[in-house]
């Protein structure tokens, strides 16, 4: 869709504000005409003596009047406007956010995130203007154009008037190209904007590495650097728009050399009186303001188009998982992976190939593997953060794809392997799932993931604020309440992605404790570097390059010869170690 297109529609849908502004914007041109010459018309009779005081008291209230109505409409068409154009950068909002929430993991690879915030932000605002200032700006040019060369034509001289209006299509021209250069340079500018933005969110996000490696100086050379950038782009942008002003100007001069030459030649062979030809050249600065507004609307247009190009994309991409599913519902059952391949992007080789396994409900899978075997990805399939490219899954018989994706995630709670804290206290950071928990449900799931008591010696307990801008919890500390967040949620089927990697074997071996009293009819899947952690596991699956390489109990596994048997072996030895 065109930025034409969009701001058409949004007119639209707002008629009654653009209109009821239009009506402003065309009484206060019809008042702007009526005052001079009702002014010419008391001046008139003062002259002529014609006009007692009463009279002119009246007629003085009158323009009084219509000076106030001018301020007022001038003040209500822009109150009515802007509250209009603002709504679209709402409404612009509003679709980006949604769309970004609904897109997966996929469509971030390929994302900067400062660059999504530039959009939100300086792109919509672009768009904004577009369907605010530069509509209003283009009707009051239009507007006071055709009024004003109406009134050189009919009510002067249509010849005068032909003559004077010849430089204008040249002037199109010249803005037609200064347009062009307008639309590229600012579509830099944005873009360049957006790098700009991005070096700044990664750098802050990534403070403590930054100061750590001890790499301020290059990170602030590189600030700079895309800083100038930036402004370079921003001051060339400035630049063309800045070309639009000598181009009025040329044209004006020109107009005004035709008139008087034209003009002249008229009053020569007695064609037009003096006094005609000196209000054609008063209304032929009025023409000023609508070569003025054309500039300025052609300069806030190719903003806003170059900006619409760049928001575009990223509204109409398409979803990397879709959500068209019609089950609403996801009823216990077992879940089934049938020759699973997936493969991310163009990468060489499949992260999972030709996986199948089952899981009965109620059951815990312990899944291990050496480091990029496959086991996050397929965890993030059975999320639907990833659709596999061959195979299928399935969760009580029905195809993953034909549930909805609300259901499916309202089915699975999943502590990643970095869990994030929003900012807001601990208690709303456990119960982000379910706002409503009473705080003696938020300290049943902290005692389940052994986190109360750390908790507790936070300096404002379960209030105390963490997070960005709050306490720094240590890693284990994260790892726990996340875990007591996902136990919060009470889904069917509990994913731990390395979820207890940060945490002591002791600290380890309670939490599983805890998992397996409070687990009932709860499926779960365990993903661990650290084999203790499956040990209990109802079947444990090892991947290797993305294939079942080994699967069994934990006693079969450890009484083979395979990756298990040696991997165990391994650890215990550093387990005793560790120990004296
Ligand atoms: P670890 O134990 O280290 O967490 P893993 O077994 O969970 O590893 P995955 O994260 O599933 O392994 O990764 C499997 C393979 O896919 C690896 O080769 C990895 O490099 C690759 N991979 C993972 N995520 C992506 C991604 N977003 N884009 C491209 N390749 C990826």
């Amino acid at each position: 869709m065109s930025l034409y297109r969009l701001i058409a529609n949004f007119v639209l849908r707002h008629r009654a504000a653009y209109a009821t502004s239009a009506v402003m914007l065309v009484a206060i041109a019809v008042l702007l005409v009526w005052i001079p010459r009702q002014i010419g018309h008391v001046v008139d009779g003062l002259v002529a003596n014609r006009l007692p005081r009463d009279a002119l008291l009246h007629e003085l209230g009158w323009l009084l009047g219509a000076g106030a109505a001018v301020y007022f409409l001038r003040v209500g068409w822009r109150l009515r406007l802007y509250a209009a154009s603002y709504r679209i950068g709402v409404e612009l909002r509003e679709r980006l956010y949604a769309r970004l929430s609904l897109q997966g993991a996929s469509f971030y690879q390929d994302q900067r995130t400062g660059n999504l915030m530039a959009l939100a932000t300086n792109d919509i605002d672009a768009v904004e203007m577009a369907a605010g200032e530069a509509m209003l700006a283009g009707f009051d040019g239009s507007l006071t154009l055709v009024l004003v060369v109406g009134t050189m034509s009919l009510g002067v001289d249509w010849r005068l008037a032909a003559f004077a209006i010849l430089p204008f299509p040249l002037m199109a021209l010249g803005f037609a190209r200064i347009s062009r250069h307008v639309h590229e340079a600012s579509r830099l500018s944005l873009e360049r904007f957006g790098a700009l933005n991005d070096h700044v969110q990664e750098t802050l996000a990534g403070v403590r590495t930054v100061r750590a490696l001890g790499l301020q100086a290059r990170s602030e050379a590189q600030f700079v650097q895309l800083a100038a950038h930036a402004s370079q782009a921003s001051l060339a942008a400035q630049q063309w728009e800045a070309a639009y002003e000598p181009a009025v100007g040329f044209t004006f001069a020109t107009a005004t050399a035709l008139a008087l030459g034209v003009g002249s030649w008229l009053v020569w062979h007695g064609q037009l009186t003096v006094g005609q030809l000196t209000s054609f050249s008063l209304y032929l600065g009025q023409l000023i303001w609508p070569m003025f507004a054309a500039g300025w609307v052609l300069s806030l247009l190719e903003r806003g188009k170059a900006a619409w190009g760049r928001l575009e994309p990223v509204l109409e991409a398409p979803l990397s998982v879709d959500d068209h599913g019609t089950v609403p519902r996801v009823s216990p059952g077992p879940i089934v992976l049938d020759r699973v391949q997936f493969r991310y992007g163009e990468a060489a080789r499949p992260a999972l190939d030709g996986v199948s396994l089952q899981l009965a409900p109620g059951r815990t899978l312990g899944l291990v593997g050496p480091t990029g075997a496959g086991k996050s990805t397929l965890l993030r399939l059975l999320l639907r953060h990833q659709a596999p490219a061959a195979g299928v899954l399935r969760w009580n018989e029905v195809p993953l794809p034909q549930y909805t994706l609300d259901a499916l995630r309202a089915a699975i709670a999943w502590v990643p392997q970095e869990a994030f804290l929003f900012s807001a206290s601990v208690a709303e950071n456990i119960a982000l799932a379910r706002p409503d928990a009473t705080r003696a449900e938020i300290e049943h799931v902290a005692r389940l993931a052994a986190v109360h008591e750390d908790i507790q010696r936070l300096p404002r307990g379960y209030d105390t604020p963490v997070g960005e801008r709050g306490v720094t919890l240590s890693g284990g500390q994260r790892q726990r309440v996340a875990i007591a967040r996902a136990l919060l949620a009470d889904a069917p089927l509990l994913l731990l992605d390395d979820a207890l990697s940060a945490v002591d074997t002791d600290t380890e071996a309670r939490i599983l404790a805890h998992l397996r009293e409070a687990r009932v009819g709860r499926t779960v899947v365990i993903v661990s570097h650290r084999l203790s952690a499956v040990a209990d596991a109802d079947h444990v699956v090892v991947l290797r390059e993305g294939r079942v390489a080994e699967q069994g109990t934990h006693a079969a596994l450890v009484a083979g010869q395979g990756w298990y048997a040696r991997q165990w072996r391994y650890q215990q030895l550093q387990a005793s170690l560790d120990a004296d």
